[in-house]
């Protein structure tokens, strides 16, 4: 069990069930855990927002102050991102960019791009000498490389270090990396090298694979301004009140650009920083025994939170009861002492959390699904049976 902050608990006990489901952030919360993780990080080190993890405006807002700027990966997000946070930097990633996507992020005046591979390379210089001409555009290859035995074992998601469509492999990379030093691409200036390697990894691991990227990277023997070692920073759905440990990873980061003064490091989660600010409430329509189980179906499901079914875990919640009911018909109430919660989808999969303790649960009851900031509403198929969409509350009572 995992309680919602004050003002969220507030917001969703005020809420008529009509308005229910609904995602409710506390941005005030989404702030200072922003500054914890902002002051853990060393000077040198500068904290880039990937926008892919929760996109709303304001939470892109909310983040800010703690941001040095933001990291999109679509010409959509970067279109979005520039418009909710004008002014800020940018940095322009992901795999099968476009012509008109480049162009997009040239125009916009995007500060970095990171380079997938060498065909994506060509075309952006080619592209830059006809849009931006006179402007040298950093760039930042991203590279795939191996990390050391064990370092990914804990990882939800490896995109590099193994065969993946992300990056070029190491041995591709260097020769690219050499070109653009020594001016291959006069309308390219080598900001530096970026990798994002795995995700759902402990502060012990990010430094491992960041040791890695940078000793790699320095290696190299070519000038870089940046290393960018990408985001991934583990967020524990079994138990959300344990955080990743950025005094020890800020520490770490710390220690490795000790002996390279010249290099500025970035890092760019996006779960890690959003994930805790945002819960998906909603109530119990139907509670029944099946096959010596318990069900209780809440108002939506998976197809607005679709977190837990992608993850296959379940999404961590509370239950608010709510002691009034208003029909005239009797109001069903488990009789066992877990509970599986199931939304409104037809299908076995629509379940948000299986065997939860909730003892009592009746119809009518609220329940609070934590952890629903990052890769929740926006990786969602929302339209899957015609539902209506949940409504959106920022609270801003700490700000
Ligand atoms: C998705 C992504 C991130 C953020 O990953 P999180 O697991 O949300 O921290 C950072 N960099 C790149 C290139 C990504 O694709």
């Amino acid at each position: 069990m995992t309680h919602p902050t004050p003002a969220v608990h507030d917001r969703i006990q005020s809420l008529p069930s009509a308005e229910l489901p609904a995602y409710v952030y506390d941005l005030g919360a989404l702030r200072d855990h922003a500054a914890t993780v902002r002051g853990a990080l060393p000077e040198r080190v500068e904290l880039y927002y990937a926008a892919k993890a929760n996109p709303e405006p304001e939470i892109l807002t909310a983040l800010g102050p703690c941001v040095d700027g933001y990291e999109v990966s679509s010409g959509g997000e970067l279109a979005h991102v520039a418009r909710a946070v004008p002014g800020r930097p940018l940095a322009l990633g992901g795999p099968g960019k476009t012509p008109d996507e480049l162009i997009a992020a040239l125009e916009e005046g995007v500060e970095r791009f990171h380079v997938e591979s060498e065909y994506e390379l060509r075309m952006l210089a080619e592209l830059a000498r006809r849009v931006a001409p006179g402007r040298r555009v950093a760039v930042l290859p991203r590279v795939n490389l191996p990390v050391a035995d064990g370092s990914l074992a804990g990882s939800s998601l490896a995109m590099g270090g193994r065969p993946t469509p992300f990056g070029m492999d190491p041995a591709r990379a260097e020769p690219v990396i050499r070109q653009l030093a020594y001016g291959t691409y006069p309308q390219l200036e080598l900001r530096g090298v970026h990798a994002h390697l795995a995700s759902g990894l402990e502060a012990a691991d990010q430094l491992a694979v960041a040791e890695s990227v940078v000793s790699w990277a320095t290696g190299l023997g070519v000038p870089l301004g940046e290393v960018n070692v990408g985001g991934g920073m583990h967020v524990d759905y079994g138990d959300p009140e344990r955080r990743f440990d950025w005094a020890a990873y800020g520490n770490g980061l710390a220690r490795l650009t000790e002996p390279h003064p010249e290099l500025t490091l970035r890092i760019e989660p996006g779960r890690a920083l959003t994930a805790y600010c945002g819960w998906y409430a909603t109530e119990v329509l139907d509670v029944k025994p099946s096959h010596g189980e318990e069900f209780a179906v809440v108002r939506g499901g998976t197809h607005h939170l679709r977190t837990p079914a992608t993850k296959g875990h379940d999404q961590p919640c509370s239950v608010l009861p709510v002691d009034t009911w208003a029909h005239p018909w009797p109001r069903p109430a488990a009789e066992s002492e877990r509970v599986t919660l199931a939304g409104q989808l037809c299908t076995p999969k629509d379940v948000l959390a299986r065997a939860v303790p909730a003892a009592g649960l009746r119809a009518g009851d609220r329940v609070a699904f934590a952890l629903a900031g990052a890769y929740a509403w926006n990786i969602s198929h929302h339209d899957f049976l015609m539902h209506p969409r949940p409504g959106f509350h920022f609270l801003d009572s700490a700000g």
